[in-house]
């Protein structure tokens, strides 16, 4: 589905990622873990189109994506993709139900659907109750659970997660890795997710571990 060969990425002097083959299939929960500044999120976000890489190309169904403008990629983004990132994300001056809805908006759906979709989501994760709140109102976990709801709004065939269990405590993070896998299994959705906790990439179907901007292993990757 999604396939990264060689790429590289640098911040300056610094290498982010130093050559990186992967290839995701459709319908897997991948997880990707390794230490902090190993080159994850940077990973996620080659993938996803959000970053431009220096080197090597990403397919998406076969097809670069790594060389459109940035116009088509962020149109890939809005039609085929769902994204949880690692540090704020919610829009600060609507409510959870708007940010929820906003993407579905974007697709073409009425203001009365797109509620609705919204609404449902924020139950899976539980925090309908919280839906007429702005965000800094929110705890950090209702927050990270209203952006989750997000991402998963209009069943995106992917959805990219940078650390969505990051502030949760344990029963939380797990009823909402149960959520991001229920839509996996049902909806065939393909997840990516970057996680530094065991417990939230045992969900998931396969492991990555990434090490200094490099693949090290690689749990399920050439049959899954
Ligand atoms: P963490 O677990 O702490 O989130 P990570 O594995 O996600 O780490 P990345 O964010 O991908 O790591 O960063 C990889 C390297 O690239 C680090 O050395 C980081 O300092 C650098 N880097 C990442 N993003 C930027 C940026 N926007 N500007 C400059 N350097 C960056
Ligand atoms: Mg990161």
């Amino acid at each position: 589905l999604l396939t990264a060969t060689g790429i590289t990425k640098s911040f300056g002097p610094q290498p982010a990622l130093q050559g990186v083959d992967l290839t995701i299939y459709a319908g897997e929960a991948v997880a990707i873990m390794g230490p902090s500044g190993s080159g994850k999120s940077t990973l996620l976000h080659a993938l996803a189109g959000v970053v431009g890489i220096d080197g090597g190309e990403v397919r998406f169904h076969g097809n670069r994506i790594d060389n459109l403008p940035e116009s088509d990629r962020a149109k890939l983004r809005l039609d085929a993709f769902g994204f949880v990132f690692q540090f704020g994300q919610l829009i600060p001056d609507v409510t959870a139900l708007e940010n929820v809805a906003l993407p579905l908006l974007l697709r073409g759906a009425s203001r009365a659907e797109a509620e609705a979709q919204a609404l449902i989501h924020l139950e899976m994760l539980d925090v309908a109750d919280n839906s007429h709140e702005v965000p800094a109102l929110l705890s950090g976990g209702q927050a990270q659970r209203v952006a989750i709801a997000r991402a998963m709004a209009g069943s995106p065939g992917v959805i990219f997660a940078d650390e969505p269990t990051g502030a949760l405590d344990t029963l939380t993070s797990e009823k909402v890795m149960t959520a991001l896998m229920q839509v996996v299994r049902d909806a065939g959705t393909t997840l990516i997710i970057v996680t530094h906790d065991p417990r939230t990439a045992a969900f998931a179907d396969r492991e990555v571990i990434v090490r200094d901007g490099r693949v090290a292993s690689d749990s399920g990757g050439d049959q899954a």
